[in-house]
């Protein structure tokens, strides 16, 4: 069994109700070290802190608001209860950033939210994790300006372009895979290999995109392996190496202190 570490799931969702502490044990038994749970709303955020209390030292969470909800951001409001669920011990800003896939608010409004909350990143010298779909430009435009401001971060679920991992990367960033690249439509192993080994993070982004053999299904952290192996497989080595590989990078990135880790 490989022992990785989830850094990116949405713990806190509706869809994990009815089942969350068997999901966690799961995740447990299938080798996680801990998973990052993300609070992609205040409401998410909010509930993420109350995972994290409850399992302490496996769960940690995260705070921001998505591009999606970029309309409803209010930065007079927000940005303060962002800073105290930080106060409270959430390791990271996020998820925000930019999807001008499915333009849920206006392009404007979502710059605007994402400009704030990586503000927000370098007032707290905190790490940002950053959603970015069809929205190339844009986002590596603003990771650029603040990495060199010295704000670090992830770009979560990436899947392209390369230069967007490039620029990122660049300025100190780091870069994570789901299990999109388990599917069959996937054909970029070249930008699999394009991210250096110290860069590399993995995710499930549960409860969305269960990788293969598990696809179409509701997503949850123990999956991760699968991404892991194929990660491993692209760049042909052993999935024990990409797996202590991201486990050291998320917890560099993310500053965690995992009882289990503390001898490596
Ligand atoms: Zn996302
Ligand atoms: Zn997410």
């Amino acid at each position: 069994m490989i022992h990785f570490i989830d850094s990116h799931a949405h713990l806190a969702d509706p869809a994990f109700d009815a089942d969350r502490g068997l999901v966690v044990e799961r995740a447990r038994s299938a080798g996680a070290l801990a998973v990052v749970c993300i609070g992609e709303s205040l409401t998410a955020a909010e509930r993420a802190a109350e995972l994290a209390a409850e399992h302490r030292g496996f769960i940690y969470a995260t705070a921001g608001v998505h591009p999606h909800d970029a309309a409803s951001f209010d930065p007079r409001t927000d940005l303060d209860a962002i800073r105290e669920l930080v106060s409270r011990g959430a390791v990271a800003i996020g998820e925000c950033g930019l999807d001008y896939h499915y333009d849920n608010s206006p392009r404007e409004l979502q710059r605007r939210a994402f400009a704030s909350q990586l503000a927000l990143a370098r007032e707290l010298s905190r790490p940002i994790v950053v959603h970015t779909r069809d929205a190339e430009d844009d986002t590596a435009a603003m990771v650029a300006e603040a990495g060199s401001a010295g704000v670090r971060g992830v770009l979560h679920c990436f899947t392209g372009p390369r230069h967007v991992a490039e620029t990122a990367i660049g300025v100190g960033w780091y870069v994570s895979f789901s299990g999109i690249v388990t599917f069959k439509k996937w054909v970029d192993d070249d930008l699999i290999r394009a991210v250096p080994d110290d860069r590399l993070l993995v995710e499930s982004d549960s409860p969305y995109l269960a990788p293969v053999p598990n696809r179409g299904r509701r997503n949850e952290p123990a999956w991760v392996s699968f991404t892991v192996a194929r990660v491993a497989a692209a760049r042909g080595v052993e999935s024990e190496t990409i797996a202590a590989a991201t486990r050291r990078n998320t917890i560099r990135l993310f500053g965690l202190s995992i009882p289990s880790e503390s001898k490596s």
